[in-house]
């Protein structure tokens, strides 16, 4: 329950409070897992590489062991995990977190440059990765100067100097006494994903284990789309598609769906085909999908009833949806319960989403137990009410405790009374229903995923030919949205458009790359050198 006293005007939760376990993040994950050793928990779509759950226990424990003494790791190093969605993901997450270590998860088809960024800041002692992410590692590593151990999930072809993720986690003879000396208690931190909030660059999202367990207990409230119980004759399934490397797919879908013992099938990827076939070969049950997935499955000719019959929930989040996408999924299968959440990386991933008797798919759902919504006058900062548009402000056990050796931000997002504030425009009605209806921050959303327009930014300056510019984010049917760029050329030069589209989009990572240039005379801005990008966006869009 909310410790401070009550105020008017605020959001409550329509779910039941969550109870204090004590637990940390791992052993939330295992809680239960003598009630289910021997079924799968993981299993790769395509290569069919599975584990059990006893195995990826037995599995995570020697890769905890591992860590600690052959790489000599202490508590509160960090390790990047720097992989798609494989089998080997949560052995290694989980042995991370046993070894008393922090999981700083990345994006596996970063740049070298946008790895750099992020392995600098943290100061990890070690990297998980496999050769999709290798070579990019690798060159972030030279360029950095830095000697740091990496551990590979391949098991053939390992460049030299690497370590094989089976000769640390397949090392059953291994003493694991060491382990005992890890105590590791709800404060400590758990992981570190990356988040450029609401202003900049990337940060490090400090999300302890209290809060990690807290997102977790919160999710699986009966009343959102309850994940049929594990026994010996039935086990849910479920497509793991959203990457575990970003909060949505890190907690509600891998360490959540662990802790109640569904098998998860990993895909590596995105491609139609294999996606539509593991719907069906596996008899999916429960998707955790992004908008453009919803789009997919809804509007796509090659998707019919027979790809979607044995799904009965769907949550899609990340990004905003429209009714009309979720509704054409509904119309291939109307049984289906369709679930929009809404929440970030600040605050481990959710805030709100849709209750089992939901039909309202314009909403974002209901605040999640345990949490709190202001509606912040833009002006004031006065909490509003029913119906009132203002900034979204959250409050709860799921938020993080600040950004990573970042204090000037994070006192701009954390204030003394416990709210994070989104940087979200949104309302509530009087059915405590939650609307997001604008961004106020300038981060783009490209298919779920983060692209903070300061990264573009900084890239384009670099061009000769560029006096100023500003990215801003354009709607987009497919990807919600796409990075534009406007550009005030240097007097007396002319730049073409394909110029300026090679210069940033060889350095940026695929979903990052901009799409379109104008050319303008002017780029508006505050006193202090601020782009002012509603006025932008006023003046060009
Ligand atoms: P991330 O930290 O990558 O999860 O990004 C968080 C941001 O994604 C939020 O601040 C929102 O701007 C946006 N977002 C997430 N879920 C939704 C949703 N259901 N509707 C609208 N925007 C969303």
């Amino acid at each position: 329950k909310s410790s401070y006293p009550p105020e008017k005007n605020l959001l409550t939760s329509a779910f039941k409070d969550l109870p204090v376990t004590g637990y940390t993040a791992n052993d939330f994950v295992w809680q239960n897992l003598d009630r289910w050793p021997d079924k799968t928990a993981t299993v790769c779509a395509v290569t069919g590489r599975g584990y059990t759950y006893a195995q990826t226990h037995k599995m995570s424990i020697a890769f905890a062991a591992s860590l600690r003494t052959k790489l000599k790791l202490q508590n509160d190093d960090k390790v990047a995990i720097i992989l798609p969605n494989l089998p080997e993901y949560p052995v290694t997450i989980l042995g991370v977190l046993q070894a008393g270590c922090i999981a700083s998860t990345m994006n596996p088809v970063y740049t070298a440059d946008e790895l750099k960024r992020q392995i600098q800041l943290i100061k990890c002692k070690a990297i998980i990765t496999s050769q999709i992410s290798y070579a990019n590692v690798k060159k972030a590593l030279t360029e950095l100067k830095l000697d740091i151990p990496i551990i590979l999930t391949d098991n053939d072809g390992l460049p030299e100097g690497t370590i094989k993720f089976a000769e640390f986690a397949q090392d059953f003879g291994l003493d694991t006494s060491c382990l005992k000396s890890v105590h590791r208690g709800p404060k400590d931190l758990a992981i570190l994903p990356f988040s450029s909030g609401t202003t900049g660059f990337p940060k490090g999202v400090v999300l302890t284990h209290e809060s990690v367990v807290a997102m977790n207990q919160q999710i699986a409230d009966p009343e959102i789309i309850a994940i049929k119980e594990t026994t010996a004759t039935n086990q849910a399934v479920l497509p793991a598609i959203l990457p575990f490397f970003h909060i949505f797919g890190f907690n509600s879908l891998m360490m959540n769906q662990l802790s109640l013992g569904v098998k998860l099938v990993t895909l590596p990827y995105f491609k139609p085909e294999l996606f539509l076939q593991t719907l069906v070969q596996h008899k999916a049950e429960v998707l955790f999908i992004v908008p453009p997935m919803v789009v997919f499955l809804g509007k796509h000719p090659a998707v019919t009833p027979q790809h979607l019959a044995s799904v009965y929930g769907i949550v899609s989040g990340a990004a905003p949806v429209s009714k009309g996408d979720a509704e054409a999924v509904l119309a291939k299968n109307k049984n289906i319960l369709f679930r929009q959440g809404y929440g970030l990386t600040e605050t481990n991933g959710a805030i709100s989403v849709g209750k089992n008797d939901d039909t309202n798919h314009a909403s974002v759902g209901h605040v999640l137990g345990s949490g709190e919504v202001k509606i912040a006058d833009l002006n004031t900062q006065e909490a509003l009410g029913p119906g009132e548009e203002g900034e979204i402000w959250y409050r709860g056990p799921n938020v993080m405790s600040r950004y990573y050796e970042n204090e000037e931000a994070t006192k701009e997002v954390l204030t003394e009374d416990g709210w994070y504030k989104t940087g979200d425009i949104g309302r509530y009605d009087e059915n405590k229903y939650l609307y997001v209806t604008d961004r106020l921050k300038e981060l783009i959303k490209v298919k779920g995923f983060q692209v903070p327009p300061a990264e573009l930014e900084m890239v384009l300056r670099t061009h000769p030919k560029i006096l100023d510019c500003a990215v801003l984010g354009i709607p987009d049917p497919i990807s919600g949205e796409v990075p534009k760029a406007f550009i005030v050329p240097q007097p007396g030069q002319t730049v073409k458009e394909e110029e300026i589209l090679d210069h940033v989009n060889t350095k940026v990572t695929i979903y990052k790359k901009i799409k379109s240039v104008q050319f303008v005379s002017e780029i508006p801005k505050n006193p202090a050198g601020k782009i002012l990008r509603k006025k932008l966006k006023e003046m060009y869009c």
